[in-house]
């Protein structure tokens, strides 16, 4: 019941044939490493080998560079069928194959492609975006302290990022530093970095509530040595890299809602066949139903609003996203990802009572997971901001 019929919202067969086996993958493979993972913030360091040989990765990357060609809404569903086995693996996929590679296949030279997409597509290499910083969130781009000037044939970057999801596992990261610190937000630039660099390392891998077995780091850049042929796209146009790839996020992060949301549920129906009160299953008990009534309301509506977000943001260019309806829209999609997802888990808790209180329970592994859904790639409020700007934006032109 778990494996949605994609055909029911009108896409084709292929999308279903990607999204089942990913789906089958993580269950067969996947699932059973979550309890290690969450209790002793474990990586399984093979994980990303054996996705590349199932054609898991880099599934946006054209075949000349080794990926399979497809389009990101083929990646988002992929992220969805993980997320609902093993979100902490998504997460780390999300990282690596669309805010490094997927960003890569939009902005990078045709050289730059060459040398780094092959090796993500067979899970050699684990990527990661670096962009917020101790003082730089929610302000990312006009707080960022990082810096990068020309030094000859490269570019010297200082400073620190912090809360970058795979940064202690990394070997290759896109990087975002002020390059013209007068221009602000449109003096940044984005750079490749590859963890053995020069003048790079981690500061510390962080305890999370929860992704515990995605690592998260704090990253330091001292006088850290990048090639000048390490410049994505031109200097000081990051933040058209950064914003563009920020919209298809937001989408790909509501697809990864949805897939934990469906977990909860299922999870949720399962216990209230199984546990019994006053003699009889609480699954008969009408307040049961009515909660589980209304997280699959929840969901599935929010599936409906996700899913025409894939649509919308699979064939988009560079140029189109990061501002207009679809900057609106995708904003939109993850406000209402992050908040359904949070209500459903807390239902899914509810249901099961005190075992949802105890943390080597499967709900509530995923509970504590779901906050970061409000959170990260901009929070609530920032969607908020988002959406409120262009609906003003709207009226006023
Ligand atoms: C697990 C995890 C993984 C992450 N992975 C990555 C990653 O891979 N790469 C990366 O670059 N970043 C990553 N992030 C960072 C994430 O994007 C930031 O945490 C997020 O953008 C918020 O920034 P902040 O934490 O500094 O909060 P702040 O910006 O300090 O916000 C604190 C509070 O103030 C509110 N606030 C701030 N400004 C306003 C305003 N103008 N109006 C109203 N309210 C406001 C916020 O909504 C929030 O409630 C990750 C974060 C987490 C938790």
């Amino acid at each position: 019941m778990s494996i949605p019929n994609l055909q029911t919202f009108g896409f084709s067969e292929d999308y279903q044939a990607v999204y089942d086996l990913a789906y089958r993958y993580s269950r067969d493979e996947l699932y059973s490493l979550c309890g290690k993972m969450d209790d002793e913030e474990w990586f399984p360091e093979d994980a990303f080998r054996k996705l590349g040989e199932q054609g898991l990765l880099g599934v946006t990357v054209p075949e000349e560079y080794g990926g399979s060609g497809l389009d990101v809404l083929a990646q988002c569903f992929i992220c969805e069928a993980v997320a609902y086995w093993n979100h902490t693996l998504s997460a780390s996929l999300l990282a690596s194959d669309n805010l490094c590679v997927h960003n890569l296949v939009k902005n990078a030279s045709a050289l730059q492609k060459a040398e780094y997409l092959p090796r993500f597509c067979d899970g050699t290499a684990i990527g990661a975006l670096g962009m917020t910083e101790p003082g730089a969130g929610s302000d990312a781009l006009g707080s960022m302290a990082t810096t990068a000037y020309r030094d000859g044939d490269d570019y010297i970057l200082n400073g620190r990022k912090l809360f970058i999801t795979n940064g202690p596992i990394a070997d290759v990261l896109l990087v975002y530093a002020k390059t013209d610190l007068e221009k602000k937000q449109h003096g940044i630039s984005s750079f490749i970095v590859e963890k053995n660099f020069e003048g790079f390392s981690v500061a510390q891998k962080l305890d999370k509530m929860g992704w515990r077995g995605s690592p998260t780091g704090e990253l330091v850049f001292d006088n850290c040595r990048v090639p000048a042929g390490n410049l994505v796209g031109a200097e000081n146009k990051g933040n058209v890299v950064m914003m563009s790839g920020l919209d298809v996020e937001r989408v790909i992060g509501a697809f990864f809602c949805i897939g934990m949301a469906q977990r909860a549920l299922d999870l949720a129906v399962e216990y209230a066949v199984q546990r019994k009160q006053f003699d009889q299953p609480i699954g008969n008990f009408q307040l049961v139903q009515g909660m589980l009534a209304d997280m699959y309301t929840d969901l599935e509506s929010l599936r409906a609003l996700t899913y025409q977000l894939g649509r919308e943001i699979k064939d988009i260019s560079v140029d189109e996203a990061g501002r207009g309806g679809v900057h609106k829209r995708s904003a939109a999609a993850l406000l209402c990802a992050g908040r359904t997802c949070m209500k459903i888990l807390d239902s899914a808790v509810q249901i099961h009572g005190g075992m949802g209180c105890m943390r080597e329970s499967e709900v509530n592994r995923l509970y504590r997971s779901g906050k970061i859904m409000e959170i990260g790639a901009g929070t609530n409020q920032v969607r908020q901001i988002i959406i409120a700007g262009e609906l003003l934006k709207e009226s006023a032109a």
